[in-house]
């Protein structure tokens, strides 16, 4: 009860969220697609290319403030991790809301 799993320390490590391993798997089919219906190679191949790579940069891009914010301890939890408040109590050092079994605080790590 209240155990808060271990934090990564990098943001590589952090877990992707659903909906950026969504949008990816839709990215690369489409991409693909795109990329080999491309009608005229020479003129449209380039930028197709570079579109792809810039799309991929932002993913990427995403991924890496998605995994700063988490390690940050900023995210939201997800509902099914939300605990009710009336099993709520105030961080006695950073005053943010957590469960009341918690033993320490999951944003400033400090003991409770
Ligand atoms: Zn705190």
């Amino acid at each position: 009860m209240g155990m808060q799993k271990e934090k990564p320390k990098s943001w590589k490590k952090a877990p992707t969220p659903a909906w950026l391993k969504w949008i990816t798997a839709i990215y690369l089919v489409v991409g693909f697609i795109v990329l080999f219906s491309v009608p005229n190679k020479a003129e449209y191949l380039l930028p197709a290319l570079l579109g792809y790579v810039a799309f991929a940069g932002l993913l990427y891009l995403t991924k890496y403030i998605h995994g700063k914010l988490y390690i940050a301890g900023k995210l939201p939890p997800k509902p099914t991790e939300r605990t009710p408040t009336a099993f709520m109590k105030k961080c006695v050092k950073c005053g943010r809301e957590i469960p009341i079994a918690s033993e320490e605080c999951p944003s400033c790590g400090s003991r409770t």
